[in-house]
């Protein structure tokens, strides 16, 4: 009897380390292949992409609408981990900026890059007494603005201009528009930008292809149009769009788009997370995350 509880006990003990050590070290050593993941999670209606790099560095552009974030960064990053490196708020909606209110509250943030654009909501309000709060260094950015952890380089191609302390007429238009490049692999991440936005960055030659493309403003019509599609001419696309939203994202016009130019699409209302797992020379992806 006596034998066997101490068995019983080395057992309990042993799962109790599992699962306090196991679990995450197992989740950091998978990511040890030397692929960095991108994350496109699944935050209902809104965006919110994290960057893993094989360092496990992280990058987090936009944080979604509520706390579903929290959950999401739970899947993908490992239970000790609760630094990100660099947030990246590409412009002041709420469906972008109101899940990183909550990533402040939960997680250490190392620095926010922004535009510097004034916002009129609640949210913005919090966003900016969180910073302060916590103490953030927070980077004011614009295109030509550029960042590298370890071989992923990063770099901002619009706004064109700069937004520091000017309230917009559209927060669209100020999105943060970054290219991203990993060994020969490159993805563009393009906030809410719209057409307007889409026309200047081809009329300043900074637009490029890129293998992997997240489609702007939720698949909205107001984005994403044939010239753009064809310059970017990505091998693969991915939506962020709540299932049934009011909006109806992502118009039907977009899907159309790019089914004719026979671009594939994955959409986060339908395949749930989405990860790409990119080496310096190719690309996967897994859905339903
Ligand atoms: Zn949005």
């Amino acid at each position: 009897m006596k034998s066997n509880k101490v068995i019983q006990f080395i057992i309990v003990i042993a799962f109790l380390l599992l699962i306090t050590f196991g679990a995450s070290q197992y989740q950091a050593a998978e990511n040890n292949d030397g692929s960095l993941r991108l994350w496109i999670l699944d935050v209902g209606q809104g965006d919110s992409i994290l960057i893993d790099t094989p360092a496990h560095q992280q990058i987090l552009v936009d944080g979604g609408r509520g706390s579903s974030v929290l959950s999401e960064l739970s899947k993908a990053l490992p239970i000790t981990d609760k630094e990100i490196d660099l947030v990246i708020s590409t412009h002041d909606d709420a469906d972008h900026m109101g899940g990183l209110n909550e990533v402040f509250k939960h997680y250490k943030v190392d620095k926010v890059w922004l535009t510097g654009s004034v916002g009129t909501t609640k949210t913005y309000q919090t966003f900016l007494s969180l910073i302060a709060e916590k103490q953030i260094p927070t980077e004011k950015v614009m295109a030509g603005s550029t960042v590298s952890f370890g071989s992923l380089q990063g770099i901002v191609i619009s706004p064109l201009q700069s937004y520091d302390g000017i309230t917009p007429d559209s927060q669209n238009s100020t999105s943060i528009v970054m290219f991203w490049q990993y060994g020969t692999e490159t993805f563009l991440l393009t906030g809410d930008a719209e057409i307007p936005q889409e026309q200047a960055m081809i009329a300043r030659g900074v637009l490029r292809h890129a293998d992997i493309l997240k489609i702007s403003h939720h698949g909205s019509r107001t984005a994403s149009s044939e010239e753009f599609l064809k310059i970017v001419s990505p091998k693969i696309t991915a939506i962020s769009a709540g299932k049934g939203n009011s909006y109806g994202h992502p118009h039907q016009e977009v899907i159309d788009r790019l089914k004719i130019l026979n671009i594939p699409v994955l959409r986060t209302d339908q395949d749930g997370t989405i990860r790409f797992d990119i080496t310096e020379s190719a690309y996967s992806y897994k859905t339903g995350l």
